[in-house]
């Protein structure tokens, strides 16, 4: 089968591989699509050891069973099914509570086994939930970075938030902004230093928009909220910058979240959480149920992930991951199709 291939740092190729096998409650898949994700172009770049060459990466997908194995949850032959990005156990507490995305042995595709920039991948059958009639492949593989969103936006819903503040308009950040406009009904303002991807942001109904590094973001949370601050910003970069950022420009009592992965140790002015009692959350990944609600939003034709999204046949996923490597103007998102 043809795979796009990452044999060692800094190299990515076109190869050829055996298609893979399905263990027990194993299903194998023929990939409709998948997405090329900001971690896997960040982790590519920084030669991260999150994700290790030799490997086959992807974790955004969908597609069809063409072996539905002896699982005894009966997906069909030519069933159409949204995969989680995790496998998960099943079995440990946060797993029986519901955390499926805290797994004590959570795995991802594409980083801890072979992912789906591939004709086929094997999934385990409890990784899988239904794909609606409808919604077509290059939408439905991004369910899981929408749900994503959906997942922040249940953190942030016991805060009741109004006006929510997001850094960065890149995959995450778009799909965060329309989880939260449909899910909390808030209005949203958009920063990002790319002026196409603001257009976008404004295209799917932000109130407001600001280029980052100007003062036109400060200004903009001063006017609606009379100074105080926000009731909540997600910050979908993730640099030291950000962070602080976002602990800035959020009101006392409000909630911050922290998803973008962009640097690792920073230093952040503690007393200001303290003092003004502001709720920090980290992000990541979501739960089996919210990947199922975003599949839901989707098919109910409540989010756009189509409109912004460029598809490339998988033979050219060397390119396509390059394009989104050095995004211009409106490369936001690349989705493979083999
Ligand atoms: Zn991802
Ligand atoms: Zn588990």
């Amino acid at each position: 089968m043809t795979t796009l291939f990452y044999p060692a740092w800094e190299s990515l190729e076109i190869r050829d591989l055996p298609v893979p096998g399905i263990s027990e409650g194993g299903v194998l898949l023929k990939v409709a699509a998948c997405g090329i994700c900001g971690s896997e172009l960040e982790t590519y770049r920084n030669r991260s050891n999150r994700r290790t060459p030799p490997l086959v990466m992807g974790h955004e997908f969908c597609g069809t069973v063409v072996n539905p194995g002896t699982s005894p949850l009966h997906f069909k032959e030519g069933q159409q099914v949204v995969s989680y990005a995790l496998v998960i156990c099943g079995l440990c507490r946060p797993c029986r509570r519901g955390d499926t995305h805290l797994c004590t042995k959570r795995e991802v595709f594409g980083m801890h086994r072979p992912g789906a920039f591939a004709e086929y991948v094997s999934v385990p059958a409890s990784s899988l939930i239904p794909w609606p009639e409808g919604v077509p492949a290059q939408a439905a593989c991004l369910a899981e970075p929408l749900a994503n969103g959906v997942h922040i936006a249940d953190r942030l819903q016991p805060h009741k938030p109004r006006t929510v503040v997001i850094l960065g308009a890149g995959p995450i950040g778009l799909m965060c902004q329309q989880a939260v406009q449909v899910m909390l009904g808030v209005r949203t303002i958009i920063s990002d230093t790319v002026p196409g991807r603001l257009e976008t942001a404004k295209k799917l109904g932000a109130f407001a928009v600001a280029k980052a590094g100007t003062s036109e973001l400060d200004a903009q949370v001063a006017e609606v909220s009379e100074g105080e601050g926000v009731d909540a910003v997600i910050d979908a970069v993730g640099s030291e910058t950000t962070k602080q950022l976002a602990l800035k420009l959020v009101r006392p009592g409000g909630a911050v979240v922290w998803i973008g992965l962009h640097e690792n140790t920073i230093s952040f002015d503690s007393y200001a959480v303290t003092l003004s009692e502001k709720t920090v959350y980290g992000s990541y990944a979501a739960t089996l149920g919210e990947l199922a609600y975003a599949v839901k939003l989707m098919s109910e034709g409540k989010v756009d992930a189509e409109s912004w999204v460029q598809t490339f046949p998988l033979e050219r996923g060397v390119e396509a991951f390059h394009r989104m490597l050095n995004a211009q103007g409106n490369d936001i998102k690349g989705v493979l199709l083999p």
